[in-house]
């Protein structure tokens, strides 16, 4: 099943993309895909609904905007340096546990919405990542129950300001922050989808030239492990999201120098099973 939101930024409604590529409103059956969704069995409701509905649901225009798949979570957990190839190029030791920042959650945007470069950024970089999306409330997991608490999987792009993450002090979290740093989507594929998530196909371009090609095969810790290992810290609530690293071909890690984005850009990124981004990067307004 693949979850979507669609309308206006603020304003939007759940649907559901169907196998036939029709778009459908599935706001008779909830009012969104929320914390309480997810808790209160939503997804297997919203399967049930579909099948007896997917007829007779009102259409969603192809031009309807599409928003992010989840509702504003309760947080963004990211895992850093989660690939050897960027960890290298990012001249940064392989880590021996994961990695943890957090993104603001008001950073979360639409798939397809424009990134803005913010106020005083000069070194803005992408991150195709897997994101994974939280089911149920979970705490001191073990590796072996993770997979039960996964409600599904979307593609995430991890807009990072360089400057503001690596050369102003303190925390990652101030270069990951900016609104519009998270466009996540298209579409929340539920667990059942991607029931291996160990060698998925994942790319990046920018301006039509291919800078991200790997696979989920690369990664340090894996899906499970990550779940298991963030929730020794803190408890996860249904609908949070935890962005599982990017692979090398970041601007950051371009020889000789880096080729950050400008105004005007265009990034395109995917993972197998998870569908296609698009984002212009645009100026600060
Ligand atoms: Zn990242």
């Amino acid at each position: 099943m693949k979850l979507i939101r669609f309308g206006r930024e603020g304003a939007e409604r759940p649907g559901a993309l169907l196998d036939d590529g029709r778009r459908v409103d599935a706001s008779s059956f909830t009012r969104d895909y929320d914390e309480a969704f997810f808790a209160s069995g939503g997804l297997e409701g919203l399967r049930d609904w579909l099948i007896a509905h997917r007829g007779s649901a009102p259409i969603v225009a192809d031009d309807v905007r599409l928003g992010p798949p989840v509702v504003r979570p309760s947080k963004i957990v990211c895992v850093g340096l989660n690939f050897r190839d960027h960890a290298a190029e990012s001249g940064m030791d392989i880590p021996r546990e994961p990695v943890l920042f957090f993104k603001a959650t008001t950073s979360l945007s639409g798939p397809n919405d424009a990134v803005i470069i913010p106020r005083g950024g000069s070194k803005l970089d992408w991150e195709v990542e897997l994101a994974v999306v939280i089911g149920r409330t979970a705490r001191y997991l073990a590796r072996e129950n993770a997979a039960d608490f996964i409600a599904g999987y979307a593609l995430h792009n991890d807009y990072s300001e360089r400057v503001f993450q690596l050369e102003r002090g303190g925390q990652w979290v101030k270069g990951k922050s900016a609104d519009t740093f998270a466009p996540i989507g298209p579409f929340l594929a539920t667990r059942d989808e991607l029931p291996d998530t160990t060698n998925l196909k994942m790319w990046l371009d920018v301006n039509g030239t291919r800078r991200q090609q790997s696979t989920t095969a690369n990664m340090i810790f894996d899906v499970p492990t990550i779940v298991s290992y963030v929730s020794g810290f803190m408890t996860l609530l249904p609908g949070d999201v935890i962005s599982t690293g990017t692979p090398a071909g970041v601007a950051l890690g371009m020889k000789p120098s880096p080729v950050y984005l400008k105004p005007g850009d265009e990034v395109a990124l995917g993972i197998d099973g998870l569908g296609q981004s698009r984002q212009k990067v645009v100026a600060c307004p």
